[in-house]
């Protein structure tokens, strides 16, 4: 069972900000912006892969609200909004979960890699590969 089912039968504590019949959102417990959220299905689906459509856009419908709240309540200036896609990714719970990070202007914070550059051609083969 992973953590977050635990918190959605109420067997661990949680701070939940929202609830309905298939969605939770709590606040992470180790914040990397104090306000850091995870919205949460309460069915579980390790990842978008399995994750049906409609459930996707319902936890979608509750990140634009918390995005919202965050600018009201937080004066955030932004968001980040993040989904950890499978271990390689940095994913930790396989229970698929979007993090709304509030961001503030010059907070400093980088979640990114520097970037990249393609070399000659490269960015043409993989728009190739990546074709859908
Ligand atoms: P991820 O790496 O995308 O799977 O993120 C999992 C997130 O869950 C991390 O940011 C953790 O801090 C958070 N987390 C783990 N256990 C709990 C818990 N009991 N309550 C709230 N957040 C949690």
């Amino acid at each position: 069972m992973t953590v977050f089912e635990m918190i959605i039968k109420g067997d661990i504590p949680s701070t939940k900000i929202y609830e309905d019949d298939s969605v939770i959102a709590i606040l992470d417990i180790a914040p990397r912006a104090k306000g850091h959220t995870l919205v949460i299905s309460k069915n579980v689906y390790p990842t978008i892969e399995e994750v049906p459509l409609d459930v996707l856009s319902h936890m979608m419908e509750i990140v634009k609200k918390v995005d919202k709240k965050m600018r009201l309540a937080l004066k955030a200036d932004g968001t980040n909004v993040i989904i950890n896609n499978s271990p390689a990714s940095g994913q930790e719970v396989p229970h698929l979960h979007i993090h709304v990070i509030p961001r503030f202007k010059d907070d400093g914070i980088s979640f990114f890699p520097p970037a990249l550059k393609y070399e000659e051609n490269e960015a043409k083969e993989y728009g190739e590969k990546l074709k859908i």
